[in-house]
């Protein structure tokens, strides 16, 4: 299970795979991370240095983050797509189609001068997350994509 978790500074990320629930994050930021409530990632509730120490914490990798620089991920659901924006300008995205086997993930873009921020990982995100969220599979034949539904 893939999880994003975003705030105004922060973007977190969560695989429940790799998760072994040693519960490091729990101890270091306990008003973000709360296994006894639901979602029980709550990024709204700490500063960002807070929750990046706490992220760093993780033993087993499971959890990572990035800060936003002002960029923000949304879903367009009727679009099959997720878009990053900076203000209003559109700065990267990633497509999708549904098909009767789950939901195929084909394109990735960030433009180049918004590299090196993740912007890419959290559109891929958005999309796995909602599949996740639908009940879908999920599959990609974006080479990016392939590669962060394997990490
Ligand atoms: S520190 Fe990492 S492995 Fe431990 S409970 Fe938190 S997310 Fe899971």
């Amino acid at each position: 299970m893939h999880r994003l978790y975003e705030q105004e500074d922060i973007a977190v990320f969560w695989d429940s795979v790799k998760c072994r629930h040693a519960k490091r994050c729990v101890g270091a930021s306990p008003v973000t991370f709360n296994r006894e409530r639901r979602p029980w990632i709550d990024v709204t509730k700490a500063p960002a240095k807070e929750i990046w120490q706490a992220v760093s914490a993780c033993p087993s990798g499971a959890l990572t983050c990035v800060y936003t620089h002002g960029i923000r991920v949304t879903l367009d659901e009727s679009g099959l797509k997720s878009v990053a924006y900076d203000g209003d300008k559109v700065i990267g995205e990633c497509d999708y189609h549904i098909t009767p086997d789950g939901w195929v993930i084909y394109h990735t873009e960030v433009l180049p001068e918004y590299g090196g921020k993740s912007i890419a990982k959290r559109l891929v995100y958005k999309v796995i997350e909602k599949a996740e969220r639908s009940g879908a599979e999920v599959s990609a034949t974006c080479s990016y994509a392939v590669k962060v539904l394997a990490e």
